[in-house]
């Protein structure tokens, strides 16, 4: 026999849990909605490519920072903020290597095709190759981003990252843009792509401030910025 005291109590009980858990869903929701609500039901995909590894160093800096290893510092870093903002990312390499075979005899080529292969069969949204400059005149200093002359959404991409840069790296970065028709990267990959030249190290202060954590970090949060930028706008292109 039902004891009626406790079947109240039950309902009760029920009700409370019932409210508990609508009360949890809607709070949930529109957190769950911003996160989506950014980029929509498309799956977005960034290849990022950190230039150079192995054998090959890439440039020297002033006081011996390799810019193989900065690059993929910030490569690193890139790929955290844009998974934390829903897009997929591939990274052309994790760790210190070159994508080419011992017996390679050209190691540079087979590098190139293996990064730009590897892109094409992923078939991104956006490639971002992260390089750090160099030049004979120690002077010299600043970001800038290079696109293919004949990608109209590679000049788009490299004008809003080239924007961003220049809010970061402050007043003395005067430089824009600039199509590139001779880069491998950017000829041979089917994706709006940029050579993102982060800073000279042959310039000893942006050496040093391209080595640190606190700067590559600004790079990265900035280049992820305007990424977002790009993608949020191709995305409202396709509405
Ligand atoms: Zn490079």
């Amino acid at each position: 026999m039902r004891n009626p005291v406790w079947q109240t109590l039950m309902g009760i009980c029920l009700l409370m849990m019932t409210a508990l858990l609508s009360w949890r869903a809607g709070r949930l929701e529109p957190a769950r909605e911003a996160a989506v609500g950014t980029l929509g039901e498309k799956d977005f995909l960034v290849a990022i490519d950190p230039g150079h590894g192995g054998r090959d160093p890439g440039k020297v800096g002033a006081e011996g920072q390799l810019e193989k290893e900065i690059n993929l510092k910030i490569a690193l870093k890139l790929k955290e903020y844009l998974e934390a903002s829903d897009v997929d990312v591939l990274l052309t390499r994790t760790k210190d290597e070159g994508l080419y075979d011992e017996g390679d005899s050209s190691k540079k080529m087979a590098d190139m095709e293996a990064r730009c292969r590897m892109i094409n069969e992923a078939r991104p949204d956006a490639v971002i190759s992260i390089h750090q400059n160099s030049y004979q005149d120690e002077a010299v200093n600043g970001g800038q981003v290079f696109y293919c002359g004949t990608s109209r959404e590679g000049k788009e991409l490299a004008e809003i990252l080239q924007k961003r840069f220049d809010y970061v790296l402050g007043e003395e970065n005067r430089r824009s843009q600039k199509a590139n028709d001779s880069y491998y990267l950017l000829l041979h990959v089917n994706a709006p792509a940029v050579i993102v030249e982060c800073g000279f190290l042959s310039n000893p202060q942006e050496a040093r401030k391209l080595e640190s954590e606190a700067y590559q970090d600004r790079l990265a949060w900035t280049l992820h910025m305007g990424i977002m930028e790009f993608l949020n706008k191709k995305k409202a292109e396709t509405l």
